[in-house]
């Protein structure tokens, strides 16, 4: 998802946005929901909304599992809707709902490979995850919004990322509105009492917090021309005639990401305008966008491509970039959210250099590295982070923009051939499932066949980012300079070669620092006095640095 760093920063004072931040934090304890007894494979959800959609009147979730060892219990995440009945394989069962748990005791256990069908019916109205509200427009509407683990409030689920499953919605809703969900829309039946039931069907397994409906009174909009994948638009009436050309970065992004990984791996693209905690929510094929990402900013950087505002480009990209890194490739844990939100950041910056130019991207990652620096001030903590409980801060700069230095510098270090031959083996591998940060590393180390131990030990598993004490003297007898390098951020030191450029009157030299630890001392061959040294001045490496 999307958060702007930015804005974060510029209203850090503000008391309504300490009140809106405390408000996000007050969920969601860190616990790693293991999946050691049992996993769901398919969800099939049936809702039916009220007149005014203020309500779930009636719903049933099916749901296929599997039990991973001997099965006594199924226990499912599921939040405060009423339950009305449980059935197991099409037998009512006894059931225990309390403390965000339903669980059901199987009358005879299982053992391992066991597939069980459950049917639970309930209704009432989800106290989150399901957000059930006004539009912008202030007309009725249901949205989706789950991450990090609130879908189990609306949907009884195995709420944990890497618990994917298949699934397929029937919405029931006034015939007045549209329903859109992830996956193909398979039928629209039409009642006789003024409703319409909806059925889509997503047939690649994806995270629970990427499940999602949207319901509401909305515009729906199509480009025209050949696009990758079906592309629809659905947004609030007053977005309608701004939306063709603010989702316009829509199919170039997905042209670039299939370019430079692989395949879109869903069946269609929707963008939804609506209720959503962030600027934008990576649902799988069904991706929303804040409220107010078309409202007028009359300060607005404009993209030179599209020529709408910069950060409605970048979060479009970003969220698209998700549907491969976090959608199809899922972080196995917590721990692994970098392999989302640090993918999402990079490949949103990729495709701000192909189409805003270098210097643009040159920004872009300027931008992240201060973020990235802010957040370590405060939290000395790796991005591969154990320790985080909220899980709402790990929506930080070590996620989001030291992943995507991360990847620059792997990028820089391995060069465009090999890193993207790294990438797309990665993916290839690990589509539609889950990865950990071990799984890039070795497909990296697979494509480069170079060691990447120390670079992954320092910079995923460990705090901190190098600061470069450098000085330098050039010894005109000896026709030589003298560079000492010397690191003195707190913690270990950076073994990562520095390039450095030197300039004299003829002309610049290049030449690379190869330190062995905290301090390093070379000499480089130098006849003319040096006009000046700079150190990794194309921005390969995540630094500060001092020269004297
Ligand atoms: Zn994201």
């Amino acid at each position: 998802m999307y958060v702007n760093f930015q804005t974060m920063a510029r209203k850090f004072s503000l008391v309504a946005f300490i009140v809106v931040f405390s408000w996000l934090s007050a969920f969601a304890l860190r616990r790693e929901r293991l999946i050691d007894t049992w996993r769901p494979t398919h969800y099939n959800v049936s809702l039916t909304l009220n007149e005014q959609l203020t309500e779930i009147t009636s719903a049933q979730a099916d749901l296929d599992i599997v039990a991973v060892k001997n099965l006594s219990l199924v226990d499912m995440d599921f939040g405060e809707m009423t339950t009305d009945s449980v059935s197991l394989n099409n037998s009512p069962v006894t059931f225990l709902h309390r403390n965000g748990k339903l669980e059901i005791t199987l009358p005879n256990p299982v053992g391992p490979g066991t597939k069980l069908h459950v049917t639970v019916t309930y209704h009432g109205k989800p106290r989150d995850g399901l957000i059930l509200s006004a539009d912008k427009d202030g007309k009725p509407s249901v949205v989706g919004d789950n991450w990090p683990d609130r879908v189990h409030h609306w949907i009884p689920s195995l709420d944990h990322p890497s618990a994917k499953a298949t699934v397929t919605f029937n919405v029931t809703a006034p015939a007045r509105d549209l329903v859109v969900a992830n996956g193909q829309l398979n039928k629209v039946q039409t009642s006789d009492s003024g409703t319409k039931t909806w059925t889509y069907t997503e047939t690649v397994p994806i995270p629970p917090y990427c499940m999602i409906i949207g319901v509401g009174d909305f515009a729906k909009l199509e480009p025209s021309g050949p696009m990758l994948t079906p592309l629809s638009y659905y947004v609030p009436h007053s977005d309608g005639s701004y939306a063709l050309k603010g989702f316009a970065p829509a199919d170039p992004v997905l042209r670039l990401l299939t370019q430079l990984v692989g395949p879109y791996p869903y069946e269609k693209l929707a963008m939804i305008i609506g209720a959503t905690r962030f600027g934008g929510m990576e649902n799988s094929s069904a991706i929303v966008f804040t409220t107010t990402l078309f409202n007028p900013k009359p300060d607005a950087r404009l993209s030179t491509a599209f020529g709408i505002p910069t950060n409605v480009e970048d979060v479009v990209a970003h969220e698209i970039a998700h549907q491969w890194f976090g959608d199809s490739v899922t972080e196995s844990t917590w721990s692994d959210l970098w392999l989302s939100e640090g993918f999402a950041t990079y490949f949103a910056g990729l495709f701000i250099l192909k189409y805003e130019g270098d210097d643009a991207f040159q920004s872009y990652m300027q931008r992240a590295a201060e973020t990235a620096f802010t957040y370590e001030k405060k939290n000395r903590i790796p991005i591969h982070d154990r320790e985080t409980e909220d899980l709402f801060k790990l929506l930080n700069g070590n996620n989001y923009q030291k992943g995507a230095w991360v990847l620059h510098m792997l990028r820089s270090r391995l060069g465009d051939d090999t890193f993207y031959r790294g990438i797309r083996e990665y993916y290839k591998k690990h589509k539609d499932s889950t990865a950990s940060t071990e799984d890039l590393h070795s497909a990296l180390e697979k494509a480069s066949g170079q060691s990447l131990q120390q670079f992954f030990s320092r910079w995923v598993y460990d705090a901190g980012h190098p600061q470069y004490d450098v000085s330098w003297k050039w010894l005109p007898k000896e026709g030589r300079v003298q560079v000492s390098m010397n690191q003195v951020q707190p913690g270990k030191a950076f073994l990562d070669p520095v390039p450095i450029v030197v300039t004299t009157s003829l002309g610049k030299r290049k030449f690379l620092i190869t330190p062995e630890g905290k301090l390093a001392k070379q000499m480089f061959p130098l006849n003319e006095r040096p006009a000046g040294i700079a150190i990794d001045p194309e921005n390969t490496i995540l630094k500060e640095v001092t020269v004297r």
